[in-house]
C-alpha cells in the first residue's frame, strides 16, 4: 500500500532547512525528508490490537509544523523512524486481535489472563461493542494501556493519557501517537494499527467527515474545559485557523455565554468564527493597527512606552494562544488583564522577543495544554475524544463546515501547498480520502 512516510535522516533535515528557505517545495519535494512510498502494511503488535482501514485521514497544524521542520528537537525522542504521518482519522475495524475481539465483547472479563492493564480497569472502555466492520475513530495516544505497561504510570492512573510518561516504552517503538510511530502505521495510508482501548464508535448519526474533525476540536476541547471561561467574563482567542475556530466552538457547544473576541488574519477565518458564535472579529492585516481595535474590543487602554509595542492596561479574563508564534505569545500576555489567565493552546517552541513583563506585572497565570486526555462532563470523567462524539452525537456541536478541501492520497504535494498557501486556498481543514 501507498503511504506518506517522515523519513527523519539528518542529510534530508538540512537539504530541506537550507533549501526550503529559498523555495518552499524543498520541504516536500524527493530530496526532503517527505516521501511517498510502498509499504507493507503494519503487524499488529499484541493480540491486543486491531487493523482499522482509513476512509479519512486530517491534516493537522502539527503536520504542517512537521513538514516545515519547525519542532523543536525536544520531541524527537518521541517519535521513531521513519513513520507514516496522520494521527488524525476515521476507518472501519477490519481485524481484530484475539485479545482485542475479546475484551471489546465482554469488558473487563480478559483482564486478569493478560499481560497490561485492561481498558476498563482505569475507565476507558469507550470501545465496547466494537466489532468487525465497525466505524470507528482511533484516540491515537500510545500511553501505558496501549503500550501493555502494567501498571499505569502517574499520570495515565489520573486519565491524563497526553502527559504520559511511558510513550519510548512497552510493546511499540517511541512515539506519542499513532503517526509518529513506526510500529503502527498512520493515516496517510490505507490501513493502520490501533490498540483496542484506543477505538472510539462513530455513532450513526455522526457523519465521517464530522469524526474525522475529532482530534484538532479535542485539541481545544481539552484546554477549553481545564479553563473554562465564566459566563460574564471575556475571552480572546488569538488565531483562527482549526484550533482557534474550535475553541470558539468548543465554548458555544458545552453552553458557554462568555463574550468571545477572536483575532483572525483572514475574512474567511473571521466569517467562519461569527457563524460558531464569536461575538466580535478583528484582523491583523498589514495595513490595520490592531493593538488600537483589540483595545477598543476590549474597552481597555493602551499606554505608549518609550520604545516598543504598545502596553495595554486591562485585556480578556482569559486569553486562547491558538498560533504558538513569538508575536502570538507576545500579543496574548499583553491582552491578558490582571488577574486573568493566558492558555497556550498553539505549538510553541522557540519564541524571540516575547516580554514577560505583563506576567509579573499584571499577576497574569500562563497554562499550558497539550492534546487531550480526560475531562469531567455532565458528572463523570469521560475522555475528551468522547465528549466530543457526544456533542456531535446530541447536535450540540457540527464540525464538518470546517472541512473545506478533500486530496486523495497521491496528491499530497497539492494538500501540502494548500495547507500552506491558505491565503489563496481559504483552507480551514483538510483531510485526505480513501475508498
Ligand atoms: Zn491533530
Ligand atoms: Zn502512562
Amino acid at each position: 500500500m501507498k503511504a506518506i512516510q517522515f523519513e527523519g535522516t539528518v542529510p534530508r533535515y538540512v537539504y530541506s532547512t537550507v533549501a526550503g528557505s529559498i523555495i518552499r517545495n524543498a520541504y516536500y519535494d524527493r530530496f526532503s525528508n517527505i516521501v511517498m512510498r510502498d509499504v507493507r502494511p503494519p503487524e499488529l503488535p499484541t493480540p491486543e490490537w486491531v487493523r482499522v482501514k482509513t476512509k479519512y485521514a486530517g491534516f493537522c497544524g502539527s503536520d504542517k509544523n512537521l513538514i516545515l521542520l519547525h519542532d523543536s528537537p525536544s520531541t524527537s525522542p518521541y517519535a521513531s523512524f521513519p513513520f507514516t504521518i496522520g494521527h488524525e482519522n476515521c476507518g472501519y475495524v477490519v481485524e481484530m486481535g484475539a485479545v482485542a475481539a475479546e475484551r471489546l465483547a465482554h469488558p473487563g472479563a480478559a483482564g486478569a489472563a493478560h499481560a497490561g492493564t485492561a481498558a476498563s480497569d482505569i475507565g476507558i472502555d469507550t470501545g465496547i461493542g466494537i466489532g468487525i466492520g465497525a466505524r470507528v475513530l482511533v484516540d491515537p495516544l500510545l500511553s501505558c494501556v496501549p503500550r501493555g505497561i502494567s501498571p499505569v504510570c502517574p499520570s495515565c492512573a489520573r486519565g491524563d493519557y497526553s502527559l504520559c510518561t511511558n510513550f519510548t516504552e512497552g510493546s511499540v517503538s517511541p512515539g506519542m501517537s499513532i503517526g509518529t510511530c513506526r510500529d503502527t502505521g498512520g493515516g496517510w495510508s490505507s490501513e493502520f494499527v490501533a490498540h483496542y482501548s484506543q477505538l472510539i464508535a462513530v455513532p450513526e448519526n455522526v457523519s465521517s467527515e464530522d469524526a474525522v474533525l475529532v482530534d484538532a476540536f479535542c485539541s481545544s476541547l481539552h484546554p477549553v474545559m481545564r479553563n473554562f471561561p465564566a459566563d460574564d467574563s471575556t475571552v480572546l482567542i488569538i488565531g483562527c485557523g482549526v484550533i482557534g475556530l474550535s475553541a470558539v466552538a468548543a465554548i458555544r457547544a458545552l453552553g458557554g455565554k462568555a463574550r468571545i473576541v477572536v483575532l483572525a488574519k483572514h475574512e474567511f477565518q473571521g466569517e467562519a468564527a461569527t457563524r460558531l458564535g464569536a461575538d466580535a472579529v478583528v484582523y491583523m492585516g498589514n495595513s490595520t493597527d490592531y493593538y488600537a481595535e483589540l483595545a477598543d474590543v476590549l474597552k481597555t487602554k493602551l499606554l505608549k512606552p518609550m520604545l516598543g509595542k504598545r502596553v495595554v492596561v486591562g485585556g480578556a479574563h482569559t486569553v486562547f494562544d491558538c498560533v504558538g508564534s513569538s508575536t502570538s505569545i507576545d500579543d496574548a500576555l499583553r491582552f491578558t488583564m490582571p488577574h486573568g489567565t493566558m492558555v497556550l493552546v498553539g505549538l510553541a517552541a522557540f519564541p524571540k522577543g516575547v516580554d514577560w513583563t505583563p506576567i509579573w506585572l499584571k499577576e497574569v497565570q500562563v497554562r499550558g495544554s497539550f492534546w487531550c486526555s480526560t475531562e469531567q462532563f455532565e458528572g463523570r470523567a469521560m475522555r475528551t475524544y468522547e465528549i466530543a462524539v457526544e456533542l456531535l452525537r446530541t447536535g450540540r456541536l457540527s464540525l464538518s463546515p470546517l472541512l473545506t478541501h478533500k486530496f486523495r492520497l497521491e496528491d499530497y504535494r497539492q494538500a501540502i501547498a494548500a495547507n500552506l498557501n491558505i491565503d489563496s486556498s481559504r483552507l480551514i481543514k483538510s483531510v485526505f480520502e480513501f475508498d
